[in-house]
């Protein structure tokens, strides 16, 4: 090995066998009497190792061809986005709730202005509160007593009542009566 005589015949062998593409182990065979690890440091020493062709890197051109294929064989990016927001505007549609609320709302029916009878007995009765009676009978009859409309002796809600019932007149003469005596 290091011991291998390294003469000048043998270092150019060497050269030659090294750049026509022997391995060190056909070198070491060739030469006789060298191992393969001597060639190998010899091959160091004398800087014939950048040779290799047998285990030569490949050209930086064909890896860079070949990422460029790679790059090529992929779908395309998109371009254009998925029309995801005008497909939501083409769905629109009327609240279906909303219209619910507008129907409900025309076709309630208009609420009717009757306040809670007040029971206000007759003598406690003022000249402008409804006569409207409520319960009882004669001296006991409890009225409505709700601030009366004008030009009648009954409430808003009481009054819309009296209207053409033909029993406004009867009514009207309970009170009377009740205060004549
Ligand atoms: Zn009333």
């Amino acid at each position: 090995m290091s011991d291998f005589d390294w003469n000048d015949e043998r270092i150019s062998a060497l050269r030659k066998m090294w750049s026509e593409g022997l391995s060190a182990t056909q070198i070491a065979a060739r030469l006789g009497g060298a191992s393969r690890n001597a060639v190998l440091g010899k091959v160091h020493r004398l800087r014939l190792q950048d040779r290799a062709p047998g285990c030569a890197p490949k050209p930086k051109t064909e890896r860079i061809a070949t990422r460029k294929k790679l790059q090529l064989a992929r779908p395309p990016k998109p371009t254009v986005k998925p029309l995801v927001g005008q497909a939501q505007f083409a769905r629109k549609k009327p609240d279906p709730v909303k219209v619910a609320e507008v129907k409900s709302i025309e076709l309630r029916p208009a609420p009717i202005d009757m306040p809670k009878p007040l029971l206000t007995a007759l003598i406690d009765l003022g000249r402008t509160d409804c006569r409207w009676p409520v319960e009882g009978e004669k001296s006991h009859m409890l009225f409505c007593g709700h601030p009366a409309q004008p030009e009648s002796s009954y409430c808003a809600g009481h009054h819309r009542l009296s209207v053409g019932a033909g029993t406004r007149s009867e009514r009207l003469a309970i009170p009377s009566k009740l205060m004549v005596a």
